[in-house]
């Protein structure tokens, strides 16, 4: 079966990382998503993927303890880096090529982000891993994919989470609450909705790019977003 896409975007959680423990990362779960991104690869998907940093530090840690936002936020960036680093190790043990791509240089332990650079590398079938964020603090990675995916010129922004769908209200606490199989990035930004950040949403709506918003925890399911499609949500023009 073809693929509905050749080059992807896939941006994962730092939370998904950690497994079932409370903070950090669970080797097991690299292993995993390296194993999901090798299928990937080899049905012939190039793939950049955006890491988070939530399982290590999140800029909103610092509200109410003194600590300033903007250095809050470079710390969460710094934490995406160590993620995007782990990532990296997994994906070569598997006997993938990878390129951890920062917005914040750090030399000695990743190449800086260069959109050039990035395309060769996704030519080559190598997974960009791009860290470090935008560079920017009051950013989240989602913004992040976001941009990288409409750099690079991907087809689909695959957002890979802990929720099967997006759904009409927080399906945790409204019984009511009904998932969408697709839903207009307009309503999606009306609504209110908080299953991605807003930032993201309309920046992908501006570059009409479609964005895939499914279950990553489920074997087979990051295959299944790029392959068929037929999972989760999808957010586009209505
Ligand atoms: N961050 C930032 N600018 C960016 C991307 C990320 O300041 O361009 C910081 C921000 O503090 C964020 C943290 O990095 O909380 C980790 O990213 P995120 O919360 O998106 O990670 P995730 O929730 O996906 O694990």
């Amino acid at each position: 079966m073809a693929a509905l896409y050749k080059r992807v975007v896939l941006k994962l959680s730092g939370e998904a990382l950690k497994g079932s423990a409370a903070s950090g990362i669970d080797f097991s779960v690299l292993q995993f998503i390296a194993r999901e991104v090798q299928q990937l690869l080899g049905l012939g998907v190039q793939v950049g993927l955006v890491i988070g940093g939530g399982n290590i530090w999140r800029g909103t840690n610092a509200e109410g303890t003194g600590l300033d936002r903007a250095t809050a936020d470079y710390m969460g960036m710094l934490a995406t880096i160590m993620n995007g680093l782990a990532l990296q190790s997994a994906f070569e043990q598997v006997g993938l090529e990878a390129r951890a791509m920062s917005a914040l240089r750090l030399d000695e332990v990743c190449e800086p982000y260069i959109r050039q650079r990035a395309l060769e590398h996704l030519r080559r079938n190598r997974v960009v891993i791009f860290v470090g964020g935008t560079g920017l603090p009051y950013f989240t990675t989602d913004t992040v994919a976001a941009l990288r995916a409409v750099e690079v010129g991907a087809d689909i922004f695959l957002k890979g989470t802990n929720v099967d769908a997006v759904y009409s209200a927080d399906p945790r606490t409204d019984r009511t609450a009904a998932p969408y199989r697709q839903i207009g990035y307009d309503q999606f930004l009306a609504d209110h909705l908080k299953a991605m950040d807003a930032t993201a949403v309309s920046l992908c709506r501006e570059n009409h790019l479609p964005i895939l918003l499914f279950n990553m925890n489920k074997p087979g399911n990051i295959v299944r977003a790029a392959m068929q499609g037929d999972i989760g949500t999808l957010i586009k023009e209505a």
